[in-house]
């Protein structure tokens, strides 16, 4: 037996005990005659004394200890002198009556500590070493939290836990896919799913009426910041059931788990349509922790001989409450913001609500009157900033979107610890590319249209396919889509004209889905579901911005593993084996 107890244990009530502890050095500090030794395991940590009283062969193991070196000791318990309150075991020490040093450690590269000194590529490279503190294991203990409520709620409610394969072939979500190259069949390749979507509507077929998983998927997409390759899902399907099923169902899981994780209860979740989000917030994942609604303005601001708006297919704004006194400075600052590349707007114009009356940056374009109804527009009082954009609908509305943002952030109005979940609704089945002049499916192609759009889908018809609404629907909170679904399409033609509208030959479709359709003739049930990101549902809970804090191995921004050092090359002999033709500098 290595230890009786862990380091996080013991209390003054342990006293006079005779213990055994194994764990790492965290700190050996000696003072006077004695030293004390931090021993710490996942549990916490205890102070171990050497003292003059100490055994001599101790005493002279304990001036050879270092940091992280890995011990079994055994000693007494007893009251601290001078106790520690930020620490559980603070009242005791052990006073060591034996020592063992199971394996000595080099100097590691940062130091384990809760603010440590090693940047975050360093720590990345050692990350079984940033593994050992504390902010990194509370992360994956909340992590651990999440996965464990979220399996008690949904077994609770009759959901089976099913794996489905990881070698499987394409699954449609818009990203491209990790291909595996099968050696047994040279020149053929598994692909990684992107989700298990395909299988989990199998399932349904199938009759297992109620399917999760907390499951890996993978998706090879441009590199972004916090992206991860491969992310967890909390993937769920639901036969019989309608959008409004779905939406209890899962609505319930949330209040669940903010309830259960983070002892926050969630009021009914409000549900906003994909129309209204984009009119009033300019994005489908709005955050509504605050108002500073967008109002569109296009008809209002045009005929006065402002350029800039008279040619923009939309104008519209945001009032800032309170802002009024931004100076020049901060309103050049703020133009420079909402014209850099990520946010793409010409510029900015500004309405300042001062005692003298509105000044702004276009008064020679309009009449004081003219301002003043553009303020009343946006319901702005005396002290408030109004700040206009203009440009294409998508782009405006997307710039607007982040400088309404922008503007909360700056004002403290996005506050941590406050959450405003809602579920978006309604959302188009179809985006038009026009310069690809085709349809891609917003959700994936096994969305189904709203049962009062079918007519139109069916048609075929351009105009008609832009104007359907979709029974999709994502979970928002704060800003942050946590998860998306659908209800399904269960009916073969149905699908059939999904693929012809998305552009594939009736042999693409065969050839790629065919087992799906194929499926759907042997008794298929009306079913949905929806999939949740599990890593940003932990950092959310942990109120951190970053996924991968959340993941005990995770892949840095370039989607590189750089402790194994992976991706990396095979040898030409694995490559030869798998029938992949050695290409290159290193075929020669
Ligand atoms: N498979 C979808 C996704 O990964 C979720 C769903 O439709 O259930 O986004």
């Amino acid at each position: 037996m290595y230890r009786t107890h862990t380091c996080g244990e013991l209390r003054l009530a342990d006293a006079s005990k005779k213990v055994q502890l194994a764990g790492w050095v965290q700190r050996v500090r000696r003072l006077g005659g004695m030293t004390f030794i931090d021993l710490r395991d996942r549990y916490g940590i205890t102070q171990l004394t050497v003292s003059e009283k100490t055994p001599e062969n101790i005493r002279l193991a304990a001036e050879k200890l270092g940091r992280e070196f890995v011990l079994q000791v055994e000693g007494l318990v007893v009251e601290r002198t001078s106790k520690n309150s930020k620490i559980p075991t603070g009242d005791v020490e052990v006073s060591l009556l034996a020592l063992r040093v199971l394996s000595a450690a080099e100097l590691p590269p940062f130091t384990i500590e809760d603010e440590s000194d090693g940047g975050e590529e360093l720590r990345a490279k050692y990350r079984y070493l940033d593994l050992r503190r504390n902010p990194v294991k509370n992360a994956l203990m909340l992590r651990h939290r999440v996965a464990q409520e979220a399996r008690k709620y949904l077994d609770a409610q009759n959901f089976l836990e099913i794996e489905t394969p990881f070698l499987i072939k394409s699954t449609p979500e818009g990203a491209r896919d990790f291909v595996v190259p099968s050696r047994v069949h040279p020149g053929e390749f598994y692909a990684l799913p992107q989700s298990p979507q395909t299988f989990k509507q199998l399932l349904m077929v199938a009759g297992y009426d109620r399917y999760f998983q907390l499951v890996r998927c993978f998706r090879d997409e441009d590199l972004r910041a916090d992206r991860q390759p491969e992310f967890t899902q909390i993937d769920c399907e639901m036969a019989f059931v309608e959008r409004e099923d779905i939406l209890q169902t899962f609505g319930g899981m949330m209040q669940h788990l903010f309830r259960r994780v983070l002892d926050v209860a969630l009021d009914a979740i409000p549900r906003m349509t994909y129309a209204d989000a984009m009119r009033d917030y300019g994005c489908d994942k709005p955050d509504v922790r605050f108002g500073m609604k967008i109002k569109e303005l296009t008809q209002q601001v045009q005929g006065n001989g402002f350029a800039a708006f008279d040619s923009a297919a939309y104008v519209g704004g945001i009032c800032a409450s309170g802002c009024a006194a931004y100076t020049r400075r901060q309103l050049d600052e703020l133009t420079e913001w909402v014209k850099r590349p990520q946010i793409g707007a010409k510029g900015l114009v500004y309405l300042r609500l001062t005692d003298d009356g509105v000044k702004s940056s276009v008064d020679k374009f309009y009449p004081a009157e003219a301002l003043q109804q553009l303020a009343a527009a946006l319901g702005a009082r005396q002290g408030d900033l109004i700040l206009l954009l203009a440009g294409n609908r998508k782009q405006a509305l997307n710039a607007l979107c982040e400088l309404r943002l922008e503007m909360g952030a700056r004002l403290g109005l996005r506050r941590r610890g406050a959450f405003a979940p809602l579920w978006v609704v309604d959302f188009p089945l179809l985006d038009w590319d026009s310069e690809a002049q085709r349809f891609y499916a917003m959700h994936h192609p096994f969305t189904a249209p709203q049962p009062n759009d079918l007519p139109l889908f069916m048609s075929g018809d351009r105009e008609a396919l832009k104007s359907v609404r979709a029974d999709a629907y994502d979970f928002v909170v704060n800003g942050v889509e946590l998860g998306g679904g659908s209800i399904r399409i269960f009916d073969a033609a149905i699908q059939q004209q999904m693929f012809k509208v998305l552009g594939f030959t009736p042999e693409d479709a065969e050839y790629k889905f065919g087992f799906l359709t194929s499926a759907f003739k042997f008794g298929a049930p009306p079913h949905g579901g929806i999939a949740f990101g599990f890593d940003r549902l932990c950092s959310m809970f942990g109120g951190s911005d970053s996924i991968r804090d959340y993941i005990a191995f995770p892949k840095n921004n370039a989607a590189r593993d750089t402790m194994i050092d992976s991706p990396s090359r095979i040898d030409n002999a694995q490559l030869e084996e798998l029938g992949i033709e050695v290409a290159g500098e290193r075929g020669k």
